[in-house]
């Protein structure tokens, strides 16, 4: 293989994913954002009119927008915007690699953690006790505490990428990734074809 072959072909972890998504009749597809900024979705919103066409072969099971987090029928491809930063996040992420053929980390921080991975340079206490205590904008007078409930998904001591939960299949690059870069996935997926993203839409910035 030449570098310029390398350089085109988005990384793959497993045999041959894009051909069990080439199939007859309409697909399911679902994206889900766990710790990100939902620019990655904006990006998928900005296929625009792509997306209409787009409805004829697949169905949006689920979607950001809705942020519901349970797959209720199999889909073939899954995209993930965000990384992973409390256990609530480690359970979706591990019920849509269950619930997908093909799993997608899309954007920087799906990546490699992206934004909010800079807490890892430090403590989480620090970083709790910099958000609920010691901070600048807090109310005067008024109790300083680390909000804890059983309902709050407790925090990882480190942000991780999803590859480092579970086996991800395709990387998408950028903040947010180009909505080109995401429709030419897509449409490779669809129709079956091996995934190429052109170097010209593969950008980390
Ligand atoms: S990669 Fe960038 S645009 Fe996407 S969720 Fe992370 S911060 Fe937001």
């Amino acid at each position: 293989m030449t570098e310029e072959t390398r350089s085109d072909e988005l990384p793959k972890t497993s045999p041959d994913p894009a051909l069990s998504a080439g199939r007859d009749g309409k697909i399911n597809v679902a994206m889900i954002s766990l710790c990100g900024c939902w620019g990655c979705t904006l990006s998928f919103l900005d296929m625009d009119e792509r997306i209409l066409p787009l409805l004829t072969t697949v169905t949006i099971h689920r979607s950001s927008l809705t942020d519901i987090k349970r797959i209720t029928e199999r889909c073939a491809i899954g995209f993930i915007e965000g990384g992973v930063a409390n256990e609530d996040n480690i359970e979706t992420l591990r019920h849509f690699r269950e619930n997908c053929d093909v799993l997608i980390s899309v954007g920087a921080c799906a990546v490699w953690g992206g934004v909010p991975a800079m807490r890892n340079v430090f403590e989480l206490k620090d970083c709790l006790a910099e958000a609920y205590l010691d901070s600048p904008t807090a109310v005067p007078g008024a109790e300083r505490v680390v909000p804890s409930h059983p309902d709050i998904p407790r925090i990882t001591t480190k942000v991780h990428p999803c590859h480092e939960v579970v086996e991800m299949d395709y990387f998408i690059p950028g903040c947010p990734p180009d909505a080109d870069a995401i429709f030419t996935v897509l449409d490779d997926l669809i129709h079956g074809r091996p995934v190429r993203l052109p170097r010209s839409l593969n950008h980390y910035d």
